[in-house]
């Protein structure tokens, strides 16, 4: 964890938040590959769940919104954990982690008492006690109370779902181990509504549509794990909740990253009561028979961003010794290799001219401008080639582009052409550059 988090830092990926005052416990700030590789998490996720489907739609709601919608949820009461701190040294932990003594010195705890992790805050010019409102803890509670809007806007009829990516936070106690537990993060949410009596089907439809997404994407397979929770662990919520657990290097060495519960009807009645109070103002037509009307059961996959991202970049993670670097260098040093997912890769290509002759920077700059229309695309003339392909390595870049004389002049190989070195394999292959867009779409979309 230490090696990836300070790879996350060197190369711009993930910084404390406004380190230059000493950062902010439990917040990140991403950089500009961290940034990138976030939104390729974010498209691809939504690409495979949103836009393939007939039956899925995304809403964008707001992180401040009406504090009836955290009474109604049960946030405003339940959304708690529970604190002890140590009379001693003053840590504070979460209370159902810990045993009876202070695990940084020893000393004694105090009494544990109950914490609303809701970030609270105030609308309006006047604080005052009507005024309060709340950071959003889950991004689903806007999914629901826009249940009504979408449903008949969009025409949707039942089982269908509704998405959302956005913001979440909520004030751990202990946040830590990077970005796994952080007070401001994203969440990927789906609610996919559906028949009561088909709820367990979806359940089960859904818990292994999501741990194939995560193998599809390069994650591997005895990485993750599937962990049904029991009945005295469910959420105040859920009538069933599987948690997919990754081989995180820390705590017992498997912890959740993705969520799926079934949380019946809960969210929909309790707003309905709420709202409108009426239980089943939210009912709907199950199959064509419009009297045969039932408020729907929610299957919840809820997907954590930041997590997903480490998660990633633990899996790609290789160190290589002995020299990975094909052409002019070989290194007895350690190379790292992120072999990330081309759809995750914050950067598709490097186009890497091999001197700075004029005429090989003005092919190189030709072809970088054209990749970069459709794909992150690194220009980079500085240092010797080896150490150039290790740069990229690191950072997971599939694609490494050289232009050399011969591809200005022609020689043993035709003029126009450049050399395109894969990641993975070190496999080198000759393209022409007219050709580079084309051949970039056929293994990147
Ligand atoms: P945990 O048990 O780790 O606190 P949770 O069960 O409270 O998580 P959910 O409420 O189910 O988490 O949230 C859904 C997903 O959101 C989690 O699977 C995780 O990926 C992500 N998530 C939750 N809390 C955090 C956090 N503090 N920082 C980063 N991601 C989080």
């Amino acid at each position: 964890m230490d090696r990836i988090a300070n790879l996350c830092k060197r190369r711009g990926f993930i910084f404390p938040s406004a380190e230059i005052y000493g950062g902010f416990g439990g917040f990140w700030d991403w950089g500009p590959l961290g940034q990138k590789l976030k939104e390729n998490i974010k498209a691809a996720w939504w690409r495979d769940f949103v836009l393939l489907w007939d039956d899925v739609v995304g809403i964008d709601g707001t992180i401040i919104t009406n504090p009836k919608v955290w009474e109604a949820s049960g946030h405003a009461t339940n959304f708690t954990d529970v604190l002890v701190e140590c009379k001693k040294c003053h840590h504070r932990f979460k209370g159902d982690d810990i045993g009876q003594t202070c695990p940084d010195c020893g000393g004694q705890l105090t009494e544990p008492r109950r914490f609303n992790t809701m970030f609270k805050t105030t609308v309006g010019p006047v604080e005052e006690s009507g005024s309060v409102a709340y950071l959003r803890p889950e991004t689903c509670q806007t999914i629901f109370v826009n249940y009504e809007n979408v449903r008949e806007t969009m025409r949707m009829k039942l089982p269908f779902g509704i998405a959302q990516v956005g913001k979440s936070f909520r004030n751990e106690i202990t946040p830590g181990n990077f970005v796994f537990r952080s007070r401001e993060f994203e969440q990927m949410e789906l609610e996919y509504f559906v028949p009561p009596a088909e709820s367990r089907k979806y359940f089960d439809e859904w818990v292994t549509r999501c741990r194939q997404w995560l193998v599809d994407h390069g994650i591997k397979p005895e990485k993750i794990q599937l962990y049904e929770q029991k009945p005295d662990e469910l959420a105040h919520y859920s009538k069933a909740t599987t948690d997919i657990l990754y081989a995180f290097p820390f705590g017992k060495g498997w912890s959740e990253l993705w969520g799926i519960a079934n949380r019946g009807d809960y969210d929909l009645r309790q707003h309905g009561k709420m709202a409108r109070g009426d239980e089943q103002v939210f009912a709907t037509a199950i199959g064509d028979d419009p009297l045969a009307k039932q408020v729907p059961y929610v299957i919840e996959p809820s997907l954590g961003l930041d997590r997903m991202a480490l998660a990633f970049l633990l899996d790609a993670y290789d160190v290589v010794t002995g020299g990975r670097t094909t052409t002019t260098e070989s290194t007895k040093e350690e190379e790292v290799v992120l072999h990330l997912h081309p759809d995750i890769a914050p950067v598709k290509a490097a186009v890497l001219p091999l001197s700075k002759k004029p005429e090989l920077q003005k092919l190189a700059h030709e072809i970088t401008q054209k990749l970069r229309r459709s794909w992150t695309t690194m220009y980079d003339e500085t240092g010797s080639i080896g150490r150039r392909y290790r740069r990229q390595d690191e950072i997971g870049t599939p694609f490494c582009i050289t232009v050399d004389f011969e591809s200005v002049e022609g020689g043993k190989r035709p003029q126009g052409t450049v050399t395109i070195r894969h990641r993975d394999t070190m496999e080198q292959e000759v393209v022409d550059h007219n050709d580079l867009v084309a051949w970039m779409h056929e293994r990147l979309g």
